[in-house]
């Protein structure tokens, strides 16, 4: 992909080297208070308390135990193959912005920007701690993608699946999120939580992102290299939910696919690069095995 000397997007947050940790002294302080007041009771009330807030992903467990939380900054030292990845992503964000305040301009609405997150292990974000074992995610909560750098590394390696399209694609899908995000769409899915078909919505909300990169895709038609729509093609393939089954448990288990299978990511995508048009990628429409 081309991309050197292009515009690179400055809704980027370099919070490499940025660990955020739990101040202790608020929690002892908070404990001992529940203690005198209230006993041992108190104490396990407030632990139960916390944990079911913590599942129900409305607070971060760092704020229940600290009270407050201490950002510490070290230096950080990219190497320059990740600062050239750093570059390259900011950039990719960019190609992103450019094609979504058209799509949106051509619905007569505006598209708002959302800011990328580059992080090394963990970071606390609206959604609960990031960590680097997750893979790259969206939060909609505070409207931002996160990624440590090191998934693409994982990409390459684990998944088979490198080249800079592939890794522009993650970027690209992540946005699709954001995209869902501000249309609407991903607050309808997130109410069908707990509900038996959940899995089905999640899988309908994962394709639509692919399709939306694939509209991305659409638009950079002019930056692509020979051989970037196959990097990308193999990016999907290997992170479909078949292809992470086989992977991790040795079997395919349909109902619990929450991302789609590798064949479905590869055609949604492909479905978008074709269109590259927003309302071709109704995912929600069609009956699920059609999907
Ligand atoms: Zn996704």
């Amino acid at each position: 992909m081309k991309w050197k000397g292009k515009r690179a997007s400055t809704n980027v947050d370099d919070a490499r080297g940025r660990r955020t940790v739990a101040g202790t002294a608020g929690a002892g302080a908070l404990l001992n208070f529940v203690g005198r007041r209230f006993g041992i009771k108190g104490i396990l009330v407030m632990i139960v308390l916390g944990v079911v807030l913590w599942k129900a992903g409305l607070v971060d467990p760092a704020q229940i135990v600290g009270g407050q939380t201490q950002t510490q900054s070290t230096p950080y030292q990219a190497s320059p193959e990740e600062q050239e990845l750093f570059d390259f992503v900011t950039v990719v964000l960019g190609y992103t912005e450019n094609v979504w305040h058209a799509e949106f301009a051509r619905h007569n609405q505006t598209y708002e920007e959302p800011t990328l997150v580059i992080y090394t292990q963990q970071h606390p974000t609206a959604c609960g701690t990031g960590s680097a074992k997750m893979g790259p995610f969206y939060c909609p909560g505070d409207r931002k993608v996160y990624i440590d750098l090191s998934f693409y590394e994982e990409l390459e390696r684990s998944f088979d699946a490198p080249g800079d399209f592939a890794q522009a694609y993650v970027i690209a899908h992540e946005v699709g999120h954001h995209v869902q995000n501000l249309l609407g769409t991903s607050d309808k899915v997130h109410a069908r939580r707990g509900r038996p078909d959940y899995n089905e919505y999640s899988v309908r909300l994962e394709l639509q992102a692919d399709f939306y990169a694939g509209v991305w895709a659409h638009h950079n038609r002019a930056y692509l290299d020979r051989g970037d729509i196959e990097e990308a093609m193999r990016a999907a393939n290997a992170i479909g939910d078949d292809a992470i089954q086989t992977r991790t448990q040795g079997k395919i288990v349909p109902h619990s696919f929450t991302h789609g299978t590798s064949e479905q990511r590869m055609r949604w995508f492909n479905k978008g690069l074709e269109s590259g048009r927003v309302e071709d990628g109704d995912t929600f429409s069609m009956s699920y095995s059609q999907l």
